[in-house]
């Protein structure tokens, strides 16, 4: 048995502090080591953590390792073949008054220790994803999984000190008391995915510290469907989208937005779409997951009488089970409009056109994405210009995320700063201005 007692945070932070002091976590191939451990760990136990997560979430195993696994394996490997090239100081030109000898760049310095606090709903890859950028930025690094997924959080705190340099990296597992004691302490960064209420929790500690903070929040994310476009198509990349973890992904397209006559046509749609992909009993699919919890689960199923069931509509709260529903005839008032919905309920709204649909979107919230769906391009460019939101996606909802070149982030409501590929360093690295005037 070990009676020793479990390191404090302010322990843990000191401990990792003094290893970015001395200098450790700097050197690009110590860096390198860790992504290519990290890289080891999700090959040799990919079924582990598939397992973990299938007893978490229901996520069947392909679901696992192309959302989680693999998706954080590419993002390591992306990193591997990029990071010289991203680290690489930039030069700036020179103004006359410091004369020509004088030269100035760029260079990125990484921060210290850095917080990683992640959320249930993909607990490996918003946990690894972020980790991975700030270990690749040269920082020592604290992770601290989500008790709600609990097998994925006891995977993490066993293999990841098997594989990584424990004096850099360190998870601590625990819910709101040990958050919140990990938040009183000094980090040089806090990246924090979740909820708006407890970003505000998140970015108040870090206030305190003058700590700057990285917010990947939620929202309602819309999906625009304009008269047109073949709604065979349309429904079934929006089910895929939505009902993928069983809507729970920050980014699943919230709710549809279009007009009557083509609501209308989508529900047949729907019904096929949703039949094609999990069959008539959804219950029996492998490929259907869970809702995380009871508590999710009473509140999801509270939301199932704000319109009229297309598809769908069964519970099963033994099983934790709630139907891949659409639901039509939605009010914008009724209670699955009021709320990110994160659960497997696609209601659809109808506005009278796209003026009217700009406006439902800009009267709310900055959702993190939008998706649009039309063969205009007229369309296209207002809703892109005249809408704000983290991400958009034309025609394919989710799939922006992972273009390791583009930034993933939210604007407001739905967070602020951004990671993924070179975004990471950004997020993660001090961008230090440099002047060289030489003596002579
Ligand atoms: P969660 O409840 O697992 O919380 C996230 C983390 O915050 C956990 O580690 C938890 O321990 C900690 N926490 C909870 N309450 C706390 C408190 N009072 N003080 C300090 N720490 C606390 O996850 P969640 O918030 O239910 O996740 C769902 C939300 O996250 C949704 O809104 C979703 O859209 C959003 N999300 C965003 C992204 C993104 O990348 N932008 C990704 C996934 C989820």
């Amino acid at each position: 048995m070990n009676d020793r007692t479990p390191e404090q945070p302010a322990e843990i932070v000191a401990r990792l502090r003094a290893t970015f002091r001395s200098g450790r976590t700097r050197p690009v191939e110590w860096r390198v080591t860790q992504l290519r451990r990290l890289r080891d760990m999700l090959t040799e136990h990919g079924s582990d953590l598939a397992e973990a997560l299938h007893a978490d979430l229901g996520k069947s195993t392909t679901e696992a390792f192309r959302t989680e696994i693999d998706f954080t394996v590419r993002e390591i490997d992306h990193t591997l073949d990029h990071l010289d090239a991203w680290l690489r100081p930039e030069r700036a030109p020179v103004p006359a008054h410091l004369g020509e000898d004088a030269t100035a760049w760029t260079q990125y310095d990484p921060l210290g220790v850095v917080l990683v606090i992640a959320p249930w709903n993909y607990p490996v890859q918003l946990l690894l994803t972020p980790m991975l950028g700030a270990l690749a930025a040269g920082n020592a690094v604290v992770v601290k999984p989500s008790e709600l997924a609990p097998a994925a959080s006891a995977a993490m705190a066993r293999l990841l000190p098997r594989y990584l340099d424990t004096s850099a990296v360190a998870v601590v597992e625990g819910a709101i008391p040990e958050t919140t004691a990990l938040l009183t302490e000094r980090f040089d960064h806090i990246f924090y995915t979740g909820n708006g209420t407890v970003g505000r929790v998140v970015m108040r500690a870090a206030a305190e510290h003058l700590t700057p903070v990285t917010l990947e929040l939620g929202g309602k994310s819309p999906a625009f469907v304009d008269r047109g476009p073949d709604l065979a198509v349309v429904a079934d990349r929006l089910a895929r989208g939505k009902f993928l973890n069983a809507g729970q992904t920050c980014v699943a397209p919230d709710y549809v937005l279009t007009d009557p006559e083509t609501a209308r046509a989508l529900e047949p749609e729907f019904v096929r779409a949703v039949e094609a992909l999990f069959g008539a009993e959804p219950q029996r699919s492998a490929d259907f997951g869970r809702i995380v919890n009871e508590r999710h689960f009473d509140r999801l199923s509270g939301l199932l009488d704000s319109g009229r069931a297309v598809t769908g509509g069964a519970t099963d709260r033994s099983a934790r089970y709630i139907a891949p529903t659409v639901l039509a005839d939605v009010d914008p008032a009724a209670p699955v409009m009021r709320e990110e919905i994160f659960g497997p309920l696609l209601p659809i709204v109808t506005v009278a056109g796209l003026d009217d649909a700009i406006d439902f979107i800009n009267d709310r919230d900055k959702p993190l994405a939008l998706y649009v769906f039309t063969d205009s391009a007229a369309t296209r460019e207002r809703l892109a210009a005249e809408t704000s939101s983290g991400g958009l996606g034309f025609g394919l909802p989710l799939a922006h995320l992972t273009v390791s070149d583009l930034p993933f982030g939210g604007v407001g409501e739905s967070g602020m700063g951004s990671y993924h590929g070179r975004y990471s360093i950004e997020t993660f690295s001090h961008r230090k201005a440099v002047l060289d005037k030489p003596l002579g």
